[in-house]
């Protein structure tokens, strides 16, 4: 009787921090526990790499884009927030995708799922691939799987089943959109354990994805129905209704924006969380919502902690985060001969362009764009490539005009362009990433208890994935708090 409500963290106020506050309230209140949230993030607005821009009736998103469609946790999210007629699925008329290769722009054959092929006919007719690369890919359909059951690289992986020229000219390009990242730096079991599991129950790999092509079909019968029409979906007012919606629904909560934690330790059974500015605040429970560079210097500090889990906070700090840009051009119709029959192109390394990949963003999305207008958005950076970090505002812009004009023709002025630059914002999780991540949470449950990790640095950086880590947290923390 009389005491004071316990005190729940939340530092980080991206989709993973919102996640989990909207989560948290909703556990609290459906168990009736009186205690109360706090959310800090350190700049201005929230959303993190959520940002969406309108300008002259062009919608325009500088993060990302749009989610994969089949993922439990954002549906649930988008329902719980009462978004579902918000949704919108890609242009079926602009599935085609391109890549560039000796420069110029060719199909990518349908069902190549990341370079594994999932339909004979299109990967055999290809000018994509040599005939000798076909042969190899071939190869993954005799190929024994590997007997060891360890982490490897997913690069490494697609080289033993495929072999080398589908990793460079198919899997490398669609892979920098995903994590702009290196694919013989990436964990498989990060980033695409499924294929993993198809090696070790069909043994091919081209195989296996057939018969979960099959499966594929029987979905599960909640979806919404557009979520089965496309495997891409946004929302009309762009990504950014999400974060308005989280924004109104926790409007009860307290928020301190524009303030950044600095230091946080145990003290006691409790923490004490400082604020940039001085403010010291106490909390029963901290869930920590921030890039893993960034928890790790928080954690660094924070309490006595044995040498081994001192070595795993050490490895968070490791996990590389690559730099990335992107440039949103609008033009009009008549200044772009190319049809944009389809959603875009990306560019190999070999290629040696400065972007990476251009998605045709008013074909793709038919709401992005005011009618007789067309917006493009250019990108730039992956892993081993951050020279382009150094360059000013107009360099990259003129870089990125002149690949336009070779590849897309394009030499018209832009009506405008919205620069953005993410600043280590594409964390690449290392092999062996989630055994070191399980190693450090067992750690931290005895150092920390009711401290939480989560977000695009620990097990997915897809929305849908960050959403559900935010709601894992959420409901990790929850038995701290019962009576
Ligand atoms: P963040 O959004 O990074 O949020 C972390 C927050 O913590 C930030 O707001 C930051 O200001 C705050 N913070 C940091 N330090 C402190 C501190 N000390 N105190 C308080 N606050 C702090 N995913 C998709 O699913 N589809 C896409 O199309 C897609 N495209 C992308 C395009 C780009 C250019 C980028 C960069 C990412 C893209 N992603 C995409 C990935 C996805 O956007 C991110 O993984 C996700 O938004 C990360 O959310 P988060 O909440 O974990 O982290």
């Amino acid at each position: 009787v009389g005491e004071a409500p316990k005190q729940i963290i939340i530092i980080g106020g991206g989709i993973t921090g919102l996640s989990a506050a909207f989560y948290m309230r909703k556990l609290l209140a459906g168990q009736q526990i009186s205690a109360e949230i706090t959310l800090v993030e350190k700049s201005s607005s929230l959303g993190g790499k959520i940002k969406t821009l309108r300008r002259d009736g062009f919608l325009i998103e500088q993060g990302p884009d749009s989610f994969m469609a089949r993922k439990q946790p954002i549906l649930d999210l988008t329902r719980e927030l009462g978004l579902e007629r918000e949704l919108v699925a890609a242009n079926p008329k602009a599935k085609a995708n391109y890549i560039l290769h000796k420069g110029r722009l060719h199909q990518m054959p349908m069902g190549l799922m990341l370079g594994i092929p999932t339909e004979v006919t299109p990967f055999i007719k290809t000018g994509l691939l040599s005939p000798l690369g076909k042969l190899r890919a071939a190869f993954d359909l005799w190929l024994p799987k590997r007997g060891t059951t360890g982490d490897e690289s997913l690069g490494g992986f697609i080289e033993r089943r495929l072999g080398r020229e589908v990793l460079e000219q198919v899997t490398e390009p669609l892979l920098a959109g995903i994590y702009a990242g290196d694919a013989k730096a990436l964990s498989l079991q990060a980033t695409f354990p499924q294929f993993r599991q198809l090696e070790q129950r069909h043994r091919s790999l081209i195989l296996g994805m057939l018969a979960s092509k099959k499966q594929a079909r029987e979905m599960p019968k909640e979806l919404p129905e557009i979520a089965r029409r496309s495997l891409f979906l946004t929302f009309k007012g762009g990504l950014g209704s999400l974060i308005e919606r989280l924004d109104e629904q926790l409007s009860s909560i307290r928020r301190l924006t524009g303030q950044a934690v600095t230091e946080v330790r145990r003290e006691g059974r409790r923490y004490q969380v400082r604020l940039e500015h001085g403010e010291e605040l106490q909390a029963d429970g901290v869930i920590m919502a921030l890039p893993a560079y960034e928890a790790a210097v928080l954690l660094e500090e924070s309490a006595e902690i044995q040498a081994q889990t001192q070595r795993q906070i050490q490895t968070l700090r490791d996990i590389p985060y690559v730099s990335v840009a992107n440039i949103a051009l609008a033009y009009r119709p008549q200044d772009i001969k190319l049809p944009l029959n389809g959603s875009g192109f990306v560019v190999p390394r070999s290629e040696g362009r400065m972007i990476t990949a251009c998605t045709w963003t008013s074909s793709k999305w038919l709401h992005t764009a005011p009618e007789n207008h067309i917006l493009l958005r250019a990108y730039i950076g992956h892993a081993g490539a951050q020279a382009w970090t150094k360059l000013t505002d107009r360099q990259l812009l003129d870089a990125v005009r002149q690949d336009l004009q070779a590849i897309m023709g394009i030499t018209a002025e832009p009506l405008f362009t919205e620069l953005t630059r993410w600043g280590r914002s594409m964390p690449q999780y290392p092999v062996g990433h989630l055994e070191q991540l399980a190693k450090l949470r067992e750690g931290l449950a005895v150092s920390h208890p009711g401290l939480l990790l989560c977000g695009s640095g620990y097990e997915g950086v897809g929305l849908p994935d960050c959403i559900g880590q935010g709601r894992q947290a959420a409901e990790a923390l929850l038995p701290f708090f019962k009576q």
